[in-house]
């Protein structure tokens, strides 16, 4: 029985209810725990939570990582590495919470990459709070700049690629690192002790093979973001895409961020297996914006598998009973710039 089955008619909204508290609409009923989505892949699962401007946070659990972290949900502290794409708040309120509660966790100091350029200002909040909590946790700040490299374990490498927003951000490729034999030593099946006299000799009998897994792009508005080399072939790719009615392309471009149009453009040329958008907003709702993506796919051709994030959003059972109503405020008018 829902919450306004349960009560007498007389207390039911009436048809013109007010949207919210200060005027318009109808009341709805929403969870106050945001739910995480899960998705799987063949090659780990995602985990995550993405709303433009709320919260963005995308753990690979099985590759130790979590990209950005936004109120740092309970789950992603079991990751080490804390891949932080730009600094607005939803996508890195949480980075002191998670650092402190490894801390407190008895966990090993937690790893931060970010983009060089916000580095300074991280280890300044980490300073601040320093002051109000006796101390800074433990950890490891890694600023990149576009292009850099970083190994998180022996064979797993994250390469920081080119984004544009509207404050200093990097996206992050996850490659599987593989030393290979030569094709043409493989070709001559030689024995083991000859390839290891070579070896001894000095000759390079290997060549390095880099599998992309998994790219993520942060917040971005830049339809190149996902056609760069590695992005495009990564097994999976996460990448924001904020805007989807026809008219908000230039609104989309003012708030740096993506359009539907623009991963519409960059599609013939992507070889992912799967796409999943994060970052949508709030006020669009995912049905709609699933038929919209699913017209927008040409008929013809073979693209990578296109999903969002958010609809493998687990189905909350809060007991007893129901969920709490909460009342969303309007979403304001101006243009997104998180
Ligand atoms: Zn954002
Ligand atoms: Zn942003």
């Amino acid at each position: 029985m829902t919450d306004s089955q349960s009560k007498p008619e007389s207390l039911n909204p009436p048809p013109t209810a007010p949207r919210n508290l200060t005027g318009g609409g109808a009341t709805r009923q929403m969870p106050l725990l945001p739910a995480m989505a899960i998705v799987k892949t063949p090659y780990f699962h995602v985990l995550g939570y993405s709303v433009a401007g709320e919260e963005s946070v995308v753990q690979l659990p099985e590759l130790n990582l979590v990209f950005d972290i936004g109120k740092c949900p309970r789950p992603v502290l079991s990751s080490d590495f804390c891949l932080l794409t730009h600094g607005h708040i939803d996508h890195s309120a949480g980075i002191v919470y998670y650092l402190s509660q490894r801390f407190f966790q008895g966990m090993a100091p937690g790893t931060v990459l970010c983009p060089a350029g916000i580095a300074e200002g991280l280890a300044g909040i980490f300073r601040a709070w320093a002051a109000l909590e006796g101390k800074v946790p433990e950890h490891r700040l890694i600023p990149l700049n576009v292009g850099d490299e970083f190994e998180m374990r022996k064979g797993l490498v994250v390469r920081a690629f080119a984004t544009r927003h509207s404050v200093p951000s990097v996206g992050y490729l996850i490659l599987d690192r593989r030393e290979k034999l030569r094709p043409d030593l493989s070709a001559l099946n030689l024995p083991g002790h000859v390839l290891r006299d070579m070896r001894q000799r000095g000759e390079k009998i290997t060549y390095t093979l880099d599998v992309p897994l998994a790219a993520y792009t942060g917040d971005t508005n830049m339809a190149q973001t996902l056609t760069q080399d590695g992005v495009r072939e990564a097994r999976v790719l996460i990448t924001e895409c904020t805007f989807f009615e026809p008219g908000h392309r230039r609104r989309a471009e003012a708030g740096r961020h993506l359009h539907l149009d623009d991963l519409i453009e960059a599609l013939p040329q992507l070889r992912n297996e799967l796409i999943l958008i994060t970052h949508v907003s709030r006020r669009t709702y995912l049905r709609w914006a699933a038929k919209v993506l699913a017209q927008a796919i040409p008929k013809t051709g073979n693209y990578p598998r296109v999903e969002f994030l958010m609809e493998h959003a687990q189905k909350l059972s809060v007991r007893p009973g129901k969920a709490a109503t909460f009342t969303p405020p309007e979403p304001p008018e101006a243009i997104d710039a998180d």
